[in-house]
């Protein structure tokens, strides 16, 4: 690559070295290539700035950040992008908040932020957009005539056809996306999802090499399951295997969650499993608890309020038919944990119930598989419409919206003999090692790198002109 890298997220992170799989995989990347970070600007201004600033650490690559009044945040970041594009992406569109303004200030902030990428971008430059916050980015650049590369990559579920109708006529994703060179998606139903949105358009052609044809750009379109930095979480996990320790006061055999508190995760279908469960066991004498891990989020939309209060609600009928005086069955945790005691949590744990109705992919089934003791391995319980089931599919997968099954798998998993914990875990491990997060950064940017745009642009910026 002649130019630069520059990776656009709406989250930038500002430490010297910052922790976490994805925003580590896209520091060590930017770190060996050099380039640009660009992302949101914490500090709301009442007048956004028409340049990029400089925020954080910059000694290993420049880290911009654009500016954002209080209402962008209001209506890009919490209206349009996490009450219409996430529900509509996570199959709620029962949960839409329609309104003009959220469509207005999606559009106004990406409009911005494309002119100040435009530059500081030279024309050799690879552009790589993270996440539903930037869908139109592409367009907006190639509108004001940057001709390079420009990736994508959408780590959300693809939404399905029918469930973009609940979208306004001004979000055409199909043709947003075809502005871009790559598309990339966590998995194969991904990728046919998105295929499917590309037929039905009239002008969207499939091409012989795997590509989409939509007037005169070409976009590709493939999966690149995302996954964790395995070995720092391997070396965080096994640090401590002093079970004690962590688990003074956890009795018993524990089952974990880990969850951001969001309606696609399942968890009230979760806390009923595990209540079907206690009622169905055969030894009453048997006393497991479940540790559910779930901090706030988006708290400002609605809907995250709801969940949080149902949640309460089963929560503490579930504890107050169940627990004795000297056993609760269930510890509901609502805020953040530091990742070493994380990681020694799901070690200790014998299940990981992850239950998702809906996941692009899901972290957390890959970080409790790369937390247990080979020896001595616990058991995931895996929602069939998480990501990570496509590929982990020794697992335990069920239907999250099938508390019986739940229960027997929880059930199950509990009686699991060792040799079996071993197999199961054997297969996801070998899973969970293909799709390293270091891998999957380089992998995706040799795809792009590779992509070719086999058009001119000055055709296609004429064409433009023309339909205006
Ligand atoms: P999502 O991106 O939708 O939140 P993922 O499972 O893909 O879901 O990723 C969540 C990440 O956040 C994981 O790395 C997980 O360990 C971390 N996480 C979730 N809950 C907590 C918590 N309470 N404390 C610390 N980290 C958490």
């Amino acid at each position: 690559m002649s130019g630069k890298l520059i990776v656009v997220s709406n989250r930038i992170p500002t430490a010297a070295t910052p922790s976490g799989g994805l925003v580590f995989a896209l520091h060590e990347t930017l770190r060996k290539t050099g380039g640009i970070w660009i992302g949101s600007d914490p500090e709301f201004q009442a007048d956004p700035s028409d340049t990029l600033k400089e925020i954080g650490d910059q000694s290993t690559y420049q880290r911009l950040a654009f500016e954002m009044s209080e209402t962008d945040y209001q209506t890009f970041y919490l209206g349009f992008a996490n009450s219409v594009l996430w529900p509509v992406c996570h199959r709620r569109g029962d949960l839409v908040q329609m309104s003009r303004r959220f469509e207005e200030g999606y559009r106004r902030v990406n409009k911005r932020l494309a002119r100040q990428i435009f530059e500081v971008a030279g024309p050799e430059d690879m552009i790589w957009v993270h996440d539903y916050h930037f869908f139109p980015l592409a367009a907006d650049l190639r509108e004001l005539g940057f001709e390079g590369k420009i990736g994508f990559f959408l780590h959300i579920p693809f939404p399905a056809l029918g469930d973009m109708g609940a979208l306004p006529p001004s979000a055409n994703l199909a043709h947003w996306l075809a502005d871009y060179d790559l598309v990339g998606l966590q998995t194969r139903s991904d990728v046919a999802r998105c295929l499917e949105m590309f037929r039905s358009e009239l002008g969207a052609e499939l091409m012989h090499d795997g590509k989409i044809k939509y007037g005169e750009r070409r976009v590709g379109v493939r999966s690149f399951p995302i996954g964790i930095d395995v070995e720092a979480f391997v070396a965080t996990a096994e640090k401590s295997t002093n079970r004690e320790e962590i688990a003074k006061d956890l009795s018993g055999e524990l089952i974990i969650g880990v969850d951001r508190l969001d309606y696609s995760k399942g968890l009230p279908n979760r806390f009923r499993a595990f209540g079907r469960y206690l009622e169905t066991r055969k030894d009453k004498e048997r006393r497991p608890s479940l540790l559910q891990i779930a901090p706030p989020t988006r708290e400002e939309v609605s809907a995250y309020r709801d969940i949080r209060f149902e949640l309460e609600e089963l929560a503490g009928r579930l504890n107050g038919e169940n627990a004795e005086l000297d056993w609760t069955p269930l510890r509901y945790i609502h805020r953040n944990i530091d990742r070493d005691v994380l990681a020694k949590l799901f070690r200790t744990a014998r299940v990981g119930f992850v239950t998702p109705f809906a996941d692009g992919m899901n972290l957390v089934a890959k970080e409790y598989i790369a937390a247990q003791d080979p020896e001595d391995p616990g058991v995931l319980v895996l929602s069939r419409m998480a990501g990570a089931a496509e590929d982990m599919t020794e697992a335990l997968l069920v239907n999250p919206y099938d508390i019986e099954e739940m229960s027997e798998a929880l059930a199950q998993a509990l009686d699991m003999p060792l040799e079996e914990r071993q197999a199961r875990y054997t297969a996801c491990m070998k899973r969970v090692r293909a799709t390293d997060v270091g891998r999957w950064s380089e992998n995706y940017l040799n795809a792009l790198k590779d992509s070719r745009r086999d058009l001119s642009w000055s055709s296609f910026n004429e064409r433009h002109k023309n339909s205006a």
